[in-house]
């Protein structure tokens, strides 16, 4: 009995982990290869020169769906199309913001995605300053009322960007929060780790129950002048004032790109490696996120070059309008929420070094994972947990319909100094870093077709 009893455990644990010597062969062979392929800086070189920046709803974005669906079709592979999906887009006219009192200056500003303009001839009001965006928050006070509020709140550096997620609440909901406090206009310090006089735009949304008011961000060191004044006691009221001229809520269309590898048996259960095809209209989305298309469209091209066939179809996508606020992968979930996905995930954390596997898939599926981190592991990459964080189009997917992540956590320690600037620029892409990235997730979409296991489903997760 006890012999038997080994022996089925033992077939339990190789029907587990069941990738074969010749598909993780096959991984090592295109891992190598990946590193030696010049292909995904060519893209994002070529992305940033010949379309440059890609706001969803632009000219510019109307370019870049052109270029990839002609850049795909050039690559060879299966099934190019540029899926259309609505959604409102946002125009951002000029603008400019100075402190008025007690000592002028002009500020260095941008406006956030989503803002309302000012009345033509501007605001301008007292301020009321808050350390941060919980200060924000805790306030039942009446002291913000006509006020323009001014939100200081800090972006620490963290290798994995840990705290951008609690920093950039400041920039989402701290419009809506100051409206509800009666504010006349928001200003934020920009969500960034750099110390350049250059500042961050990104998306801010608004809640039902506030009045929609205007809302910008100030380069780090206008914040620092503005936080100078407002804590010096001395110093007679500080006043701002703001002339935002913006165009929200423009009906528009945009597209995802797809292209394919045709799988064999399993040819219905979809890969999908990801980026955003958008950017801000700062600067020309070099990280953020022509480096993310560069990244999962080389790791493709190496596997149809490979000469093996996946099992799976693995399928590229290149998200629209991910930045106000991934309106194409929600058009994409609802297209295709039908049909089995074994992996979503999404490129879009830079081109920084990819040091850390991290995945989110059904217990059943971790011995696999194992398997695919050997591959992984001459590339310098440690084992994350099972609770990856990927790009936010995947990332919504993946709660949304349960569909299983797999990803390369990237290095992104400089990333929030470039991020949203007009500062990402091919020059802070790292050729070198690039081919490490189309390296793992060459490996993880391989072995993710390849596998009898079937990494999800996982729980669904309702949400917004
Ligand atoms: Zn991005
Ligand atoms: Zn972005």
């Amino acid at each position: 009995m006890r012999f038997v009893a080994l022996t089925l455990f033992l077939a339990a644990s190789v029907a587990r982990a069941d990738l074969s010597e010749a598909d993780l062969a096959t991984a090592a062979r295109l891992r190598d290869s990946a590193l030696a392929s010049p292909l995904a800086y060519e893209l994002v070189t070529s992305l940033t020169t010949e379309v440059g920046s890609r706001m969803a709803g632009s000219p510019g974005d109307e370019r870049a769906v052109a270029w990839a669906v002609a850049r795909l079709k050039r690559l060879g592979f299966a099934n190019v199309r540029a899926e259309p999906f609505k959604f409102t887009a946002w125009k951002r006219g000029p603008g400019h913001a100075q402190i008025t009192a007690p000592y002028p200056h002009r500020l260095v500003m941008t406006a956030l995605g989503n803002s309302v303009p000012t009345p033509p001839e501007g605001l301008e009001a007292e301020v009321a300053y808050y350390p941060d965006f919980a200060a924000l928050r805790a306030d039942k006070s009446d002291r913000a009322r006509g006020k323009i509020v001014f939100i200081d709140q800090k972006t620490e550096r963290l290798r994995f960007g840990a705290t951008y997620g609690s920093a950039v609440a400041a920039r989402t909901s701290g419009a809506s929060e100051a409206a509800k406090r009666g504010a006349i206009a928001s200003v934020i310090r920009s969500i960034g780790t750099d110390h350049d006089r250059m500042a961050h735009t990104g998306a801010m949304l608004y809640q039902a129950d506030a009045p929609r008011i205007p809302a910008i961000a100030v380069s780090v060191p206008d914040a620092d002048t503005i936080a100078r004044i407002a804590k010096d006691a001395n110093a007679s009221p500080l006043r701002l004032k703001l002339v935002v001229a913006t165009e929200p809520e423009v009906p528009a269309t945009s597209h995802n790109v797809i292209a394919e590898i045709e799988g064999t048996d399993l040819a219905k259960d979809i890969v999908l490696i990801g980026a955003h095809l958008d950017s801000w209209d700062e600067g020309t989305g070099a990280i953020d996120d022509g480096a993310g298309v560069g990244i999962v469209v080389g790791a493709a091209k190496a596997i149809l070059d490979s000469g093996s066939k996946p099992r799976r179809t693995i399928r590229v996508v290149l998200f629209g309008n991910e930045e106000k606020v991934v309106d194409g992968s929600r058009a994409y979930g609802e297209k295709y929420k039908d049909v089995r996905h074994q992996m979503v995930g999404e490129s879009d954390f830079g081109a920084g070094r990819p040091w850390r596997f991290a995945t989110r898939v059904t217990p059943a599926a971790l011995p696999v994972m194992a398997q695919i981190e050997k591959v992984l592991v001459p590339l310098d990459m440690a084992r994350g947990d099972n609770d990856a964080n990927t790009g936010p189009d995947a990332a919504l997917l993946s709660r949304r319909h349960g569909w299983p992540t797999l990803h390369a956590d990237q290095d992104g320690s400089d990333y929030f100094n470039y991020h949203h600037t007009p500062n990402d620029t091919l020059d802070k892409v790292d050729p070198a870093a690039m081919r490490v990235n189309v390296a793992a997730w060459s490996v993880m979409a391989w072995l993710a077709a390849q596998s009898d296991v079937e990494f999800g489903p996982l729980p669904r997760e309702p949400g917004p």
